[in-house]
């Protein structure tokens, strides 16, 4: 077997599933083996769940790897890709775990590759802790496409915990190299929209919903609107909030679970926006941390945020180390931080 080229600490940082898929997905851009040792050490079930395994599994599809401890529960992993493969893949997680988080995986190594690539995914696609579908649709594959590439996604399917059975596809035309993305200012806000999903459950957990978070944000009632879903993906809620400018379109998401009440969905998400309302900056907290690989790739960029998470800064320590590239902090003031890369 070749070398491994780098050696990294799961536990370190944020310590969950997100310092496994940039270092895979680091791995499927460079051609560079790793080995990973702590893997989620820092959560309450460690090692591989499946919605990481599938990840996982989905890297050595799209890279042509050879892989050592890619089972259920593992806590090391060695991962030694050889080429990139696009084209026609599946990806199944089996359970309602995110299959947006697999997507982030394998995305940005097929954003470059030679020829272009049609994804089905299949899980969950409205997650509490991922990026929920609309995230990614509306604020997040926007931003990739300004960077060269075109990506579109459909959703097929809504999959919701604890059920799961949700589906997208996506379709990505690559480009040769990335190019730098610049976010610095939010400039206006020019739309506003609320959307309480519901599935196999009562419209009026709906209704609740959007009461709450009009009464927090004092927005107009037509921007705001119940989405009775098919009851066969059900049970799922979701309250999704869009925030539009002139730089980007943001999502906020929450998400209804049983004998949480329906206000306190909506307090959970208006707090969010407000935060982001209040700190006058085009990327959300968790935009930022999913932002700075591509800009890393991209060799250049710049961001303004909120104070970074620890997603983030466990991503920032990842780059510099693989990318040996110099990703600059500053802390404009308490609710600023600007974000250069290269
Ligand atoms: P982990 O907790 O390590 O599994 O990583 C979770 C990932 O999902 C991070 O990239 C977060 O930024 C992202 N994420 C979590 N919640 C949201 C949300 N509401 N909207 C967009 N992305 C999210």
């Amino acid at each position: 077997m070749g070398k491994v080229e780098h050696t990294i600490d799961g536990s370190a940082g944020e310590g969950g599933g997100q310092i496994l898929r940039t270092a895979l997905a680091l791995s499927l851009v460079t051609g560079e083996a790793f080995r990973i040792r702590n893997i989620r050490a820092g959560r309450r079930r460690p090692g591989l769940l499946r919605q990481h395994l599938t990840a996982v599994r989905a890297a050595i599809d799209v890279g042509q790897a050879a892989a050592d401890g890619a089972e259920m529960g593992s806590t090391e992993l060695v991962f030694r890709p050889t080429r990139i493969q696009p084209g026609a893949h599946r990806f199944a997680v089996g359970t309602a775990g995110s299959a947006t988080l697999v997507l982030q995986t394998v995305l940005p190594a097929l954003l470059t590759a030679h020829a272009p690539s049609t994804l089905i995914l299949e899980g969950g696609t409205h997650n509490p802790f991922a990026p929920p579908f609309d995230f990614l649709d509306r604020t997040f594959l926007p931003l990739i496409n300004r960077m060269g590439p075109t990506v579109s996604a459909t959703l097929e399917r809504h999959g919701f915990y604890p059920a799961g059975g949700g589906r997208f596809t996506v379709a990505i035309e690559p480009t040769a190299k990335l190019s730098p993305l610049e976010l610095l200012d939010r400039g206006e806000i020019v739309h506003r929209r609320g959307r309480a999903l519901v599935a196999a459950l009562p419209l009026a957990v709906g209704e609740r919903e959007l009461d709450a978070l009009q009464g927090r944000l004092s927005w107009p009632r037509e921007c705001l609107a119940v989405e009775n879903l098919d009851a066969r993906c059900g049970p799922g809620n979701a309250l999704l909030v869009e925030v539009g400018s002139a730089a980007i379109t943001e999502v906020f998401a929450g998400f209804g679970e049983r004998g949480m009440l329906a206000e306190t969905v909506a307090e959970t998400v208006t707090n969010e926006v407000k935060a982001y309302l209040a700190a006058d900056v085009p990327v959300g907290v968790h935009l930022a941390d999913q932002l700075l690989l591509p800009l890393a790739l991209a060799g250049g960029g710049a961001f303004r945020t909120m104070p970074l998470s620890r997603h983030s800064l466990t991503n920032v320590e990842v780059l510099r180390d693989w990318l040996d590239c110099a990703i600059r902090l500053e802390k404009a003031d308490n609710r600023t931080v600007e974000v250069t890369v290269g």
